[in-house]
């Protein structure tokens, strides 16, 4: 419906929808009635002529002669009212008999047709009249017969009619219009107590719920899924505290062990030497700050989607290969063994995003694993992706941990006090780095203790 202004509820949107409605349906169903009342009117008035053409045709057979009606001793023979008059007319148009009334008042313009018919006209003196002409015979002659009467009381019953309509639809229409109202009103007043309740729920409130009412279905179906998109949102609030609580205490320590060591450097005569170390250590948290920026800018780089892998042909056994021998200072620390059992093929993919994911994964397999143990890595080639698998005979992650291993800044150890952890932000540079050459990372307990880290990639972006 376009209307000239815009309403701005829903409620008087649905009551004028409504009104509308209900005045197309009472107006149609009013022109009906009328329509029907008004054939009626005249269907019975015409029947009503028709008795009287046949009654006159009666009175008027004794008094028939070839001259038209003769009366005795000039005598009427039919007396006229107000309700009917009569002509009578020859087949050939010539007026055989005029009663009274019919005299005084002809109607002007208006033949005598050879068939039957029912009309409404204007007399001489500028009244409405209904006139019926029907051909009948009397006393064996053929005549056209002609009853007119006036229309004044049909007329006025429709007239009456109108009037009713004219008066009582708009009334109808302003009542039902109001009861629209209202009924949307009380329609749509679970929805408003809805929007009352939701208003209340601030970001410290997210654990509240709208109540959901059974017996509004629709109404229910809105706050089921507002109470959804609630749950979801304080998931995520949980963990974005979470995040910054962690990523806070992961830049605080560093920070904490700069201020320290150069406050003791400073506090007493330290010699050069002294110097030097406290120096090497405060360097050696400075990388360890840089390197956490770093991976933070990367990850929230790759966020927004800013980062563009720069795909090369690479021998996926070399680059295994390489960062093992980068790890192995490590591994040799803890007298740890590192095995490889990597299958010799390419892949497409950008080399220092996967280094990075590899590394990760070997770093953590190392560090958590006990001195003496063997570390597995084993790498295939399947039809369109590589399996790469990181075995390790560690500790293994407790179910509490699972669901978290891979949320940035996340470690098993809450305390964050144990050596040899690192920021916990390894395993999630690691899954981005697979989720960004089409895989994925998981994590499985292996049959006796340990973990197995599955990375998988794509050889070649999709077509
Ligand atoms: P971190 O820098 O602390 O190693 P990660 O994101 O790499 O951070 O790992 C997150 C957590 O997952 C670690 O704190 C550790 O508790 C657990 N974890 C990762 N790899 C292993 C593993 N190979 N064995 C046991 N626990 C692991």
């Amino acid at each position: 419906m376009n209307l000239p202004f815009r309403p701005s509820t829903l409620r008087i949107r649905l009551a004028l929808w409504y009104t509308a409605a209900l005045a197309v349906v009472l107006l149609c169903y009013a022109t009906l009635i009328y329509v029907a009342m008004s054939r009626t009117v005249w269907n019975e008035l015409d029947e009503r002529l028709h008795h009287e053409v046949e009654t006159s045709e009666g009175l008027l057979q004794p008094y028939w002669t070839a001259r038209g009606v003769v009366a005795p001793n000039g005598a009427s023979v039919l007396d006229d009212d107000d309700e009917r008059w009569l002509q009578v007319w020859s087949v050939d148009g010539a007026v055989l008999f005029e009663s009274p009334v019919a005299r005084q008042r002809p109607i002007p313009g208006l033949a005598a047709p050879d068939f039957n018919i029912a009309r409404s006209w204007v007399d001489i003196t500028g009244r409405a009249v209904r006139i019926k002409d029907e051909r009948g015979h009397i006393a064996g002659s053929p005549v056209i017969v002609r009853v007119a009467t006036e229309e004044d009381r049909q007329r006025k019953e429709l007239g009456n009619i109108l009037w009713y309509m004219a008066f009582g639809l708009p009334a109808f229409i302003a009542v039902a219009g109001y009861g629209g109202y209202r009924l949307a009103s009380f329609a749509l007043a679970p929805v408003q107590r809805l929007v009352d309740e939701s208003t209340s729920i601030t970001a410290d409130h997210l654990s509240q719920r709208l109540p959901v009412d059974p017996r509004t279905a629709e109404v229910a179906q809105i706050a089921r899924a507002f109470n959804q998109t609630l749950e979801r949102l304080e998931t995520s609030f949980n963990q974005l505290r979470t995040f910054t609580a962690n990523a806070s205490h992961e830049l605080r320590t560093p920070l904490t062990v700069l201020r320290t060591t150069g406050q003791l450097a400073l506090g007493h005569d330290a010699n050069v030497s002294e110097q030097r170390d406290a120096i090497g250590s405060m360097l050696e948290e400075v990388e360890r700050l840089t390197g956490i920026v770093d991976t933070m800018l990367l990850l929230a780089r790759a966020d927004a989607g800013q980062l563009r892998l720069e795909r090369q042909p690479i021998d996926v056994a070399a680059l295994v290969q390489s960062v093992v021998d980068q790890c192995l200072v490590l591994a040799d620390e803890k007298q740890q063994h590192v095995e490889l059992q990597v299958a010799s093929g390419t892949a497409l993919v950008d080399p220092v995003v996967l280094r990075m994911a590899i590394a990760n994964l070997v770093h953590n397999a190392i560090r958590y694993s006990p001195a003496g143990s063997t570390i597995t890595i084993r790498a295939t080639s399947q039809r369109d992706h590589w399996t790469i698998e990181f075995e390790d005979e560690g500790p293994g992650i407790a179910a509490e941990h699972r669901p978290h291993i891979f949320d940035r800044f996340y470690r098993a150890d809450a305390s964050r006090s144990s050596q040899p952890g690192g920021a916990g932000l390894g395993l999630p540079i690691a899954r981005w780095a697979a989720e960004a050459h089409g895989g994925a990372i998981t994590w499985r307990q292996n049959a006796g203790d340990g973990s197995t880290f599955c990375l998988t990639f794509r050889t070649q972006p999709p077509a």
